[in-house]
């Protein structure tokens, strides 16, 4: 899949754990491009994995943003945003800034990302969060488009996600 990014856009990364987001942003965007709410939990608490880092977390994932795109640089967030006040309010930061944006899903099949997260090291993400996510996804994902964000691209297997080519648009 050839999925056109305008260069001044917020793209937010859409699925449950495991399913392979971090990767994909690291593969494509440029460190500094790419906020994520596992490392603003490593920046505010020294544990990426500390769940009560995660209100302190989100609050230094908006202020940047907020930052970043009012500097008009292409934001893009790393992290589940399967639920829609998630997406909500990211979406209200673009829209102050006047930034499109553009969501990228990673509806991969449950057992891929189960299984990926039992071999993470260091991770403890159990069957029932990432089924409570997918579940998540599905309710909101044909509601994505009425939330603000333009364009929807959903990847549905791991070879898809490895097909992906981005390219910038004026
Ligand atoms: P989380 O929401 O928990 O941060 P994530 O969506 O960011 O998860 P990643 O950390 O990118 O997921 O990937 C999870 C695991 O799956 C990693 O061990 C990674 O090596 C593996 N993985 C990621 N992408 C792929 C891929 N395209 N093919 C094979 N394995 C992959
Ligand atoms: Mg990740």
């Amino acid at each position: 899949m050839k999925i056109e990014i305008p260069e001044f856009a917020l793209v937010l990364l859409v699925g449950a754990s495991g399913t392979g987001k971090s990767s994909f942003a690291a593969r494509h965007f440029r460190p500094t491009e790419v906020i994520s709410s596992d490392a603003m939990r490593g920046w505010v608490c020294d544990d990426e994995s500390d769940q009560a880092a995660t209100p302190d977390a989100f609050a230094m994932l908006h202020a940047l943003a907020r930052t970043r795109l009012k500097n008009r640089r292409l934001t893009v967030i790393d992290a589940t945003n399967v639920q829609p006040a998630a997406r909500k309010s990211l979406v209200a930061l673009a829209r102050e800034a006047h930034a499109l944006v553009v969501a990228i899903v990673f509806d991969l099949p449950e057992a891929v990302a189960v299984a990926r997260n039992a071999a993470r090291a260091g991770r403890d993400i159990g069957a029932g969060v990432v089924s409570r996510q997918m579940r998540d996804l599905h309710r909101g994902l044909r509601g994505m488009r009425s939330e603000g964000i333009r364009y929807t691209h959903v990847l549905h297997t791991a070879a898809e996600v490895d097909a992906v080519t981005i390219t910038r648009t004026r």
